[in-house]
């Protein structure tokens, strides 16, 4: 495993595909994702400059967290159960996860008593697999209606998993299923929700993802093979 040749080639992926798209890899933000990686490994792509990580497990983060602190922003990208949100709510930056009302609730609730806000992304089903997380495409407006109240719960963007398949191009339709989804999420101009982030894209993927308009990638298995 060569992990700065594997960050060097994401990194010209990245720009890549950013160009194709009119922006540069500056728009794109890598989140590392170290969920099979050492806190070495991880130590080592900080010190190359990476600056995002993300986990998938809340006792990851914790156990990681002791160890390599606040040199990077953390990223819970893994399902959330309600009762885990209190061991990460100081800890992580932003949440991907997001999928009910009632997280929602209880990561205001916790975040308010250490007066820290998160980003969070809501989760969408683009694909409708029911193996996956996440709301379905038609559910978001409304769900993002109810949060105009919250304090400590900002709304971000979307997020996203496409399915697995051999063929990259496959994945294509449903990046570009979010990206419009958040565009009319956007015209909505509701109060305490921003698009500012498309999480979408992961080692398989996160080529076509960036082309369709992807500005976080979840990048794992690619860095640490
Ligand atoms: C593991 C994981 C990734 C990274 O997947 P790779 O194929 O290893 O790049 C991205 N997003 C989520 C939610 C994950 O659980």
């Amino acid at each position: 495993m060569n992990i700065a040749a594997n960050l060097k080639h994401t990194r010209e992926i990245i720009e890549e595909s950013a160009n194709a798209n009119n922006r540069t890899s500056e728009d794109i933000i890598l989140v590392a994702v170290t969920k099979t990686a050492s806190t070495e490994e991880m130590q080592e792509l900080i010190d190359l400059g990476v600056t995002h990580v993300g986990e998938s497990k809340v006792q990851e983060i914790t156990r990681k967290y002791e160890i390599l602190g606040d040199q990077v922003k953390w990223h819970m990208i893994g399902h959330l159960q309600k009762n885990k949100v209190k061991y990460i709510v100081d800890k992580v930056e932003y949440i991907h996860s997001l999928d009910s009302y009632e997280l929602a609730l209880e990561i205001e609730k916790r975040a308010g008593r250490i007066n820290r806000r998160v980003k969070c992304l809501m989760e969408v089903n683009i694909s409708g697999e029911e193996s996956k997380y996440g709301l379905a495409p038609s559910a978001v407006k409304s769900m993002l209606e109810k949060f105009a109240e919250f304090q400590h719960v900002t709304i971000v963007g979307l997020m996203t998993m496409a399915p697995y398949v051999e063929d990259p191009e496959e994945t294509r339709q449903y990046f570009r299923g979010l990206k419009l989804l958040a565009d009319e999420v956007r015209d909505m101009n509701l109060k305490n929700i921003s698009m500012d982030y498309l999480s979408m894209g992961m080692s398989n993927d996160f080529q076509v993802a960036i082309e369709e308009g992807a500005n976080m990638v979840r990048v794992g298995s690619k860095l640490f093979t």
